[in-house]
């Protein structure tokens, strides 16, 4: 029968064992493994089957087991201990507060979705775990930061297949109940909610959930409350399940009803308001609108408030693939921005924002990257690569400018180590290397011999191993209305062999099937008696996306081949639980998307920290990591004619390093059996790699790179009364106004006549300035290599000096001199330009205008 409405009912836990409510409160849990062993204690099997989320646990425990353990004083003291180590944590001076700068002194971090623990499925992939990463770094490094998402009651789906390899998807409910999450309520109790006014006079409403990350709260708007119809109350159902206005809605709520949460937030509990706002990709674009409809409100122009929201926003984008990019059709959103929703603002000032470059503000779409872009003073991308492809993807925002002085910068994400690295390894180098930070362990260390990490690592495998065969045992029941599965399904796998891990969501760049594309090459390399290989796959399919589902059919199809079924295995509904036994059972992380389209990756750096080596394009994280220790670069055949063709050349070199570097390094045995070269270099990339893989130095980039200068830039704009943000807008406006007349009328050049390295250009050159004056521009040469007609390598700038005499030049005509040093033989290039000047600008490319000598 099926229930028409389920709730959970917390277990009462004896008195005595008041430390284990606070320790099951606070997601510290998620990361802290003398927390999880004091869980675990109470009953191994049962915290296994829950998904080891104590909440659960604690409910599902037999009480006459907490009774008994209420009487035990040992297990008393250790839970007391681990609570005090939990406050002391919370309350300590941690990285942060050595720097002793005190900005900022709030960062409002928002994301569509939080990768967490397991028993927090408000994530879809990498987007989503990279956010819960953040926090839980930004936790440790002690940065004081509030994190606003929304609160799925589905999560995304759970997946299962078919006897014939099709994806199926459920939408298990979430209970908030039975998760660690509490309401934020006022001081006399009530609920807090958050508004948002929608057209036709409706109104949708929210609840806020408060979850403890750490140190980190981490507020999750809710649309399920009776205060909404129907229809509003499903906002919040799905992560990603709809699409138009649906998802606008989401988008709305979690940038606008975000905000305003947080504006809830810090004043119910004293904490510091932010300074500045970061938004993880587009989706929370929303909440800019909503700061500058509060600026508005406190007497701000429309221009005035944008640059005071900008000074203090922080915009990451996620995709270089177009596809990727949230885009909503402009009637609708103009539609909802029309009504009571944003005061003050004018609709075509909101929807200029999201006006793609050159696109015909009619009919074209409103793209949320873009507007996140405007809305932000300090952008980057994911990686070295992703920064470059993104300066050239979202070049049109600043015409005139070269790709490199696009100012999108990158920070490099990072995994955050204490979830990510197996307890085995921590315990290894808690027993041999003197340390439970095995991101930062020696592990080249000979107090620890080969023999015993490979003994280690082959107990990791051992566990996936186990693992699969458990899953696939409850898939196969699954699918065959309960029956028992044959023998082979309990046999799959081999915790010897050679052990290739491949798990990413499915979209059609990643190439699931890449290693289908010779399936006889395949099928040798995993078939070979004297170098078994076997290869651990997973990964969902969007619901909507059918060609992403034909793809995990066709390998599960293959993997069903008799000959191959113990060698090659899909296990169903990759999430968190079962990335935590994949990437430490993994020898090999193989990666093969189409480069450069992977921005980042961080899956790899997750096997990585787990003593896998990676197999990968030379794309995301490992075009700037990839050493000849840390593992193989699959060679990218840029050069062929079309994708059918590149595919089958990079799945050839694939082959090609399976079969004669991955296999004959694995199998190199000495007489115990240890592939000493393989272990050496898997100690070098825990010891080398490791380290420059953590969030941790993420967060420690992100603080120290984007949210401490856009603190102080906040401030300086902000100061008395936003003077700074009032004169920045009406000079930008003035200077935007005036710029068609802004030309370099003539440039003349002396000095050099048979030019050698040493010598100095000098130049001269006559500017027009029409209504601008010479403060507000900087006039200069712009020279470099230059092999081309087109282009000036790796530009540089020299500023060149007003050298008016009074009366010479006719009005707005200035004269301006300097020279460059020929520091450099080959061939030089270089022109003159003048591009606007403020000290408040933080790039010369900010206002998109430029004016080149011709
Ligand atoms: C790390 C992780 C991802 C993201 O992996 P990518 O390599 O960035 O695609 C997705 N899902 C889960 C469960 C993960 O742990």
């Amino acid at each position: 029968m099926k229930p028409i409405r389920k709730f959970t009912v917390r277990a009462v836990i004896p008195p005595e064992l008041g430390a284990l409510e606070e320790l099951a409160a606070n997601l510290r849990w998620a990361w802290h493994e003398p927390t999880r062993r004091l869980f675990q204690h109470i009953d191994p099997e049962l915290w296994q089957a829950s998904d080891r989320d104590p909440v659960a646990f604690l409910g599902e425990v037999d009480p006459a087991r907490l009774t008994a353990l209420a009487a035990d004083d040992g297990y008393v003291e250790w839970a007391e201990r681990e609570r005090a180590a939990l406050r002391e944590y919370l309350a300590e001076p941690r990285w942060f507060q050595s720097l002793g700068t005190g900005t900022p002194r709030t960062v409002a971090y928002f994301s569509p979705e939080y990768g967490i623990a397991a028993a927090l499925p408000q994530y879809s992939g990498g987007l989503g775990i990279l956010a819960g990463d953040h926090l839980k770094a930004a936790s440790d490094l002690g940065v004081p930061m509030i994190g606003v998402g929304l609160f799925y009651k589905a999560g995304y789906f759970a997946q299962s297949i078919s006897p014939d390899g099709w994806q199926q998807e459920r939408y298990p409910v979430l209970e908030p109940d039975g998760l660690p999450l509490a309401l934020l309520r006022a001081p006399d109790g009530a609920p807090v909610q958050v508004t948002l006014a929608l057209p036709d006079d409706r109104s949708l409403h929210a609840r806020v959930w408060k979850a403890a990350v750490g140190r980190i709260p981490l507020l999750l708007l809710d649309t399920d409350i009776p205060a909404n119809s129907d229809e509003l109350r499903s906002v919040t159902d799905r992560l990603y399940g709809g699409g138009g206005e649906h998802r606008l809605l989401q988008e709305l709520l979690l940038g606008i009803g975000g905000a305003r949460a947080v504006g809830a937030f810090t004043e119910l509990t004293g904490t510091p308001a932010p300074d500045v706002f970061h938004m993880n990709e587009g989706h929370a674009g929303f909440l800019g609108l909503e700061r500058i409809a509060a600026y508005i409100g406190e007497g701000l122009t429309f221009p005035a408030a944008l640059q005071l929201v900008r000074a203090g926003t922080v915009f990451t984008t996620h995709t270089p693939v177009p596809a990727g990019i949230d885009r909503f059709d402009r009637a609708l959103v103009e539609r909802y921005l029309s009504g009571a929703l944003l005061p003050g603002i004018d609709p075509a000032d909101a929807l200029a924002l999201g006006l793609e470059p050159d696109a015909d503000p009619e009919t074209s779409a409103f793209n949320m990257a873009v507007m996140g872009l405007r809305l932000a003073q300090h952008t980057n991308g994911v990686s070295k690569l992703h920064g470059e492809v993104s300066r050239r993807m979202f070049g049109e925002l600043w015409p005139g400018f070269d790709t490199d002085e696009v100012p999108i910068t990158s920070i490099t994400n990072g995994v955050h180590a204490p979830t990510w690295t197996d307890p085995a390894l921590r315990e290894l180098a808690e027993a041999r290397l003197g340390t439970d930070d095995t991101e930062h362990a020696d592990w080249r260390s000979a107090a620890l011999t080969d023999g015993e990490f490979w003994a280690v690592k082959r107990g990791m495998r051992g566990r996936l191993v186990d693992d699969a065969r458990r899953r696939l045992t409850a898939a196969w029941r699954q699918q065959h209305s309960g029956a028992e599965p044959p023998t082979w399904v309990s046999r799959v796998l081999d915790p010897d062999a050679l052990t290739v891990g491949f798990a990413r969501r499915v979209p059609t760049y990643k190439r699931l099937t890449l290693m289908l594309a010779d399936p006889q090459r395949l099928t040798a390399i995993l078939t070979n008696p004297e170098r078994p290989v076997q290869f651990v796959i997973a990964g969902k399919s969007h619901p909507a996306d059918d060609e992403g589902k034909r793809l995990i059919q066709q390998l599960v199809r293959f993997a069903q081949q008799p000959e191959l079924r113990g060698r090659i295995v899909f296990l169903p509904d990759y999430d968190i639980g079962m990335a935590e036994t994949l990437y430490p059972g993994c020898d090999v992380w193989l990666n093969n998307p189409l480069r450069p389209l992977e921005a980042c990756g961080t899956s790899g750096m997750k096997a990585a920290m787990n003593g896998a080596l990676n197999l990968s394009i030379l794309d995301g994280w490992w075009a700037e990591f990839a050493g000849d220790d840390f593992g193989w670069v699959i060679p990218s055949a840029d050069a062929a004619g079309d994708a059918g063709e590149r595919d089958t050349l990079e799945a050839a070199a694939l082959y090609d390093l399976l079969e004669h570097q991955v296999t004959t390094r694995y199998f190199e045995r000495d007489d115990d059996g240890v592939p000493v070269e393989w272990v050496r270099r898997v100690r070098e990339t825990l010891t080398v790699l490791a380290p420059e893989l953590g969030a941790d130095r993420m967060v420690r980039e992100y603080v120290d790179r984007l949210y401490r200068p856009a603190a102080e830039h906040f401030a300086a704009v902000a100061a008395d009364g936003a003077r700074g943000a009032r004169e920045l807008s009406t000079w930008g406006a003035r200077v935007r106004a005036a710029w068609p007349e802004v030309h370099v009328a003539q440039v003349e050049s002396g000095g050099v006549e048979a030019p050698h390295v040493g010598d100095e250009l000098k130049l001269r050159a006559v500017v027009e300035l029409g209504e601008l004056s010479p403060d507000d521009v900087t006039v200069e040469a712009v020279y470099g290599n230059s092999r081309s007609e087109e282009t000036i390598e790796a530009a540089q700038h020299a500023a060149l000096e007003i050298a008016d005499a009074a009366g010479q030049l006719p009005a707005g005509r200035h004269l301006y001199t300097g020279s460059v040093a020929l520091d450099r033989a080959g061939s030089f290039g270089y022109t003159v330009r003048v591009v606007p000047r403020h000290p408040l600008l933080l790039s010369t490319a900010e206002l998109g205008l430029v004016a080149v000598a011709e």
